[in-house]
């Protein structure tokens, strides 16, 4: 068999061997050593925002979005009041799934290729007190954007506001530090900067607010109260947990934390997306946003003038050279996504670099710019 392609997206990535080994054994649900690798998972996911005193941790099946959705049907009372702070397309999508889930929901429109404003947030909060949650998107992975977490916290806790936090594409890699910022919700999956297999969400949760919690999701499966009532009686998943992804995603932190944790994650990630943007650059590739506002997670590029260039053919051509690139993801420009998150390093990047110069050639490109 072929080396696996090599995954420039933003989940689901390229993992290691070791994490993919730890799926080859099946394990009962009931069992008690299963039991405790998930008690486990949810200890260390704790360490690592420093939240073990003041938030616990519910694990929840499904991709990424299952998770916002149920903790937006968990938290937000029926009567609430939510804001979006819009600046892309996965907040557009925490909008959408807001008000299927029965709530109320404005939503607050920025440039997609700036940060949020958190003194907009502030005039939007003093203007409309029924206001009772704030959706923000740590890093905005339609565009790669950087949200400002610590200072969108620190307005939603003074004007006594709920904070909800997709933190999907950052968590792990970027800080979250719960000594300094306070949330009611804060949302990761398996399959991104833990570098698992995806297949799990988690939802942060402020141990404070859990009570005001019970009986808010008209979503059975989505209710994140009863799945932590029953998870801390029995030790056991409410429903069948997805045990080969629970015991990768164990395996996967275990390398996590051998790494280093998040400063050493952030640290290599920090080194793909600079040998990523140093070399596109040198091809001609310019990147769609300023570095104040880019994280080091996906970067999108404006795609090349040529009138030949095609994404499909271009993605097929990176494919056989063995890089998975991803579509681009604004509404008004032609652009493409790389991802600089996984189970790989510098030379990967700089390989993949290497195979977007041979594409080019392949595809007969001459105007990058
Ligand atoms: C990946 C991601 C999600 C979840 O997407 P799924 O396809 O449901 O896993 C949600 N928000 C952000 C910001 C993401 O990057």
């Amino acid at each position: 068999m072929d080396r696996d392609k090599i995954l420039l997206t933003p989940g689901p990535l390229t993992t290691t061997l070791r994490t993919k080994l730890a799926m080859l054994r099946d394990w009962g649900s009931w069992d008690s050593e299963f039991n405790a690798i998930t008690a486990s998972i949810r200890q260390s996911l704790l360490q690592i925002i420093h939240g073990s005193n003041d938030y616990t941790v519910v694990p929840l099946q499904g991709s990424g979005t299952f998770s916002v959705e149920a903790a937006v049907a968990t938290v937000v009372p029926a009567n609430g009041h939510i804001l979006v702070l819009d600046n892309g397309a996965y907040c557009k999508r925490a909008a959408k799934l807001s008000t299927m889930m029965g709530k109320k929901c404005t939503v607050k429109t920025f440039d997609e290729a700036q940060a949020v404003d958190p003194q907009v947030l502030e005039a939007c909060l003093q203007a409309d007190p029924s206001i009772t949650h704030v959706i923000m998107i740590h890093c905005e992975t339609g565009a790669g954007v950087l949200n400002p977490l610590q200072a969108v916290s620190d307005v939603c806790k003074n004007k006594g506001v709920g904070l909800i936090v997709d933190a999907m594409s950052s968590f792990g890699a970027l800080e979250i530090d719960t000594r300094q910022v306070q949330f009611d919700a804060l949302i990761a999956a398996s399959g991104k900067c833990l570098e698992g297999v995806p297949g799990m969400g988690f939802v942060f949760i402020r141990k404070a607010i859990l009570a005001s919690c019970e009986g808010n999701s008209m979503s059975l499966a989505m209710d994140l109260y009863d799945q932590y009532q029953y998870m801390e009686k029995t030790t056991q998943w409410r429903f069948t947990p997805p045990t080969h992804v629970v015991v990768a995603l164990h395996q996967a932190i275990a390398q996590f934390e051998e790494e280093g944790g998040q400063a050493a994650r952030l640290a290599r990630y920090t080194a793909n997306y600079q040998a990523l943007i140093d070399g596109m650059a040198a091809l001609g590739f310019q990147p769609f946003l300023d570095p104040q506002v880019q994280a080091p997670i996906i970067v999108t590029f404006h795609a090349p003038k040529d009138a030949k260039y095609d994404f499909k053919q271009f993605y097929l051509a990176a494919k056989d050279r063995g890089f998975i690139l991803y579509p681009g993801k604004l509404t008004q420009i032609e652009t493409f996504r790389v991802g600089c998150i996984g189970a790989i390093g510098p030379n990967e990047m700089k390989q993949a670099v290497l195979a977007v110069k041979q594409t080019l050639t392949d595809l007969k490109i001459q105007t990058v710019a």
